[in-house]
């Protein structure tokens, strides 16, 4: 039988589509990010998701790096409705502030929008998130920017997201000239022509042609452009990758547009076509099996935690993702880690710089609860049951640095400080074998600046921070691992669960180890 809540929960998790934009600085995502919000009709926070790269943290006085820097340190998630959906956008953040957290977002996301710079192609950035997105197999949509822009051709960029991603892709549209010569897309499906006029477009100005030889085509892009795009076309039907949803979905063919944010082109008929083919919230596995959006118990997992948004306050805020059933505010759900039951009094939802409080939510929205301290990174909550959902990878980190502290005496707050702040998760702390030393990972240096600072501000313990050399780390399983086994360029050293973890100087130390040690697996993330 159907019950209305049942209907409400379908209703509500068919709108929805729950996704992060992943690029390399510069390539235009908050552009972007201002444009879509935009079609929303949620112009107050068009303009602030631009002056958060300067000001987001205005008012949080730990920040006060990221202020000097003006860079933002933590992500944030956006909501906006749209021709009858509700849209929810995970900010993963870029520049110096890149962090286990910006990848741990991405497991909170049902697709990923790939956005791409026509002149750069695939950057660093881009590719390692690419491939957090690839192993968790969720579809990833494409936008190639900057088409106003002198760029590579169409081909090279997609066979580098062949070469370099390994993922085949499917011009939704394909480009007419680029740089000053751009005159717009021809879009395959709908057989029509998305004009460029070389401003911001306020609306789409379309010309619906009967195929790429249209008399109407060429009058458009003229004679050359005209040919070029026939052959372009053509190439495509004969050799280019038939459009397969299965392979969508599954990630293996990535949907490409083109278009250029800062114009405004192309951006809605991406959001019109993404819509269109991006998946509702997902199911996913716990201890009780996969648990499906519309089961009508509440449950979700924290994705991240970030201290201190609100000055006032020293408690942190947890992300929640909810899996399933409807969020009330108020309402009391099984802490399931800690074995208790919590109310979860004052949730809020976030809408770019502003927050609101939240009264209901649904599967694939976010909302973020005060953490006077009782959450970590993968809890989770279930209205009934002990449902536990999977544990979150954990990342190998590339830079380290052994921390002491400067005044022994103050050892006590040092350890709590430690514990208390990696516990967030941007952190990881490994101890080596025998001098029980202290080593940190982060991904990105901010992190480490952040925590001494931090270490300082809340805790009033001075940390000295020396980097070693080594650049990876590799969780290590196998029987009788010897740490005289890793010494040359190399270390071995222990996780807060007392895994063992090898750090590497390099490639050649890490190849070297592998070819020496084959029944030992060399992990990547943690076992
Ligand atoms: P983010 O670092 O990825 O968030 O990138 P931004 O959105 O801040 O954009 C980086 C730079 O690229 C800015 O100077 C933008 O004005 C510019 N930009 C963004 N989109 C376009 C575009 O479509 N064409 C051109 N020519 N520049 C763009």
């Amino acid at each position: 039988m159907t019950t209305k809540l049942n209907q409400e929960l379908q209703t509500e998790v068919a709108k929805r589509r729950t996704f992060a934009i992943i690029s390399h600085p510069d390539a235009g995502k908050t552009t972007l990010t201002e444009k879509l919000l935009l079609f929303g009709g949620a112009i107050r926070l068009a303009g602030s998701v631009k002056a958060r790269k300067a000001s987001k943290h205005a008012t949080s006085d730990w920040m006060e790096i990221e202020k000097q820097r003006g860079i933002s340190v933590t992500s944030s998630v956006m909501q906006f409705d749209y021709e009858g959906h509700r849209i929810n956008i995970l900010d993963t953040p870029g520049h110096q502030d890149f962090s286990e957290d910006t990848y741990r977002t991405l497991t909170a996301a049902d697709s990923a929008v790939m956005l791409i710079d026509s002149a750069k192609g695939v950057e660093a950035q881009t590719k390692k998130l690419f491939q957090v997105c690839r192993k968790r197999g969720i579809p990833i949509f494409t936008f190639i920017n900057k088409m106003d822009r002198e760029g590579q051709s169409p081909y090279d960029l997609l066979e580098e997201l062949e070469q370099v991603l390994g993922i085949r892709s499917y011009p939704m549209n394909w480009p007419i000239g680029s740089g000053r010569d751009f005159r717009g897309v021809y879009d395959r499906e709908k057989t029509r022509l998305e004009l460029f006029k070389g401003e911001e477009h306020t609306h789409i100005s379309v010309r619906d042609v009967s195929g790429p030889e249209d008399p109407l085509v060429k009058e458009i892009a003229g004679e050359f452009l005209h040919q070029k795009l026939c052959e372009d076309l053509e190439l495509l039907d004969v050799a280019g990758d038939p459009f397969d949803m299965e392979k969508v979905l599954n990630g293996e063919l990535t949907p490409v547009f083109f278009g250029s944010g800062i114009n405004n082109f192309g951006v809605q008929t991406f959001l019109d076509n993404f819509l269109e083919l991006a998946p509702i919230p997902e199911p996913r596995n716990s201890t009780s099996g996969s648990i499906e959006p519309t089961e009508e118990n509440f449950s979700g997992f924290v994705f991240k935690i970030q201290a201190n948004m609100n000055p006032a306050h020293r408690d942190r805020i947890a992300f929640l993702r909810i899996v399933s059933g409807k969020f009330e505010r108020g309402m009391s759900v099984r802490h399931v880690r800690a074995g208790k039951e919590i109310k979860l009094a004052q949730p809020q939802q976030f809408l770019a710089q502003d927050r609101d409080i939240v009264d209901t939510a649904y599967p694939g929205d976010i909302i973020g609860l005060f953490d006077p301290g009782i959450f970590r990174i993968g809890d989770s909550l279930s209205q009934k049951g002990d449902i536990m959902f999977d544990e979150l990878p954990t990342f190998s980190p590339e830079l380290f640095s052994k921390v002491t502290v400067k005044n022994a005496l103050k050892h006590k707050q040092y350890q709590k400080g430690i514990d208390q702040l990696t516990e967030e998760g941007t952190v990881q702390v490994f101890t080596t074998i025998g001098f029980e030393d202290t080593i940190l990972g982060v991904v990105g240096q901010l992190q480490f600046e952040v925590l001494e600072y931090r270490m300082k501000a809340e805790y009033g313990v001075d940390i000295q921070l020396q980097r070693m050399s080594f650049q990876f780390a590799r969780w290590i399983v196998g029987d009788n691992i010897d740490a005289g086994k890793f010494r040359i360029n190399s270390q071995l050293v222990k996780d807060k669960k007392g895994n063992f973890v090898a750090l590497f100087e390099n490639e050649y130390a890490l190849r070297t180890a592998m070819d020496k040690l084959p029944d030992v697996k060399f992990l990547e993330t943690a076992p």
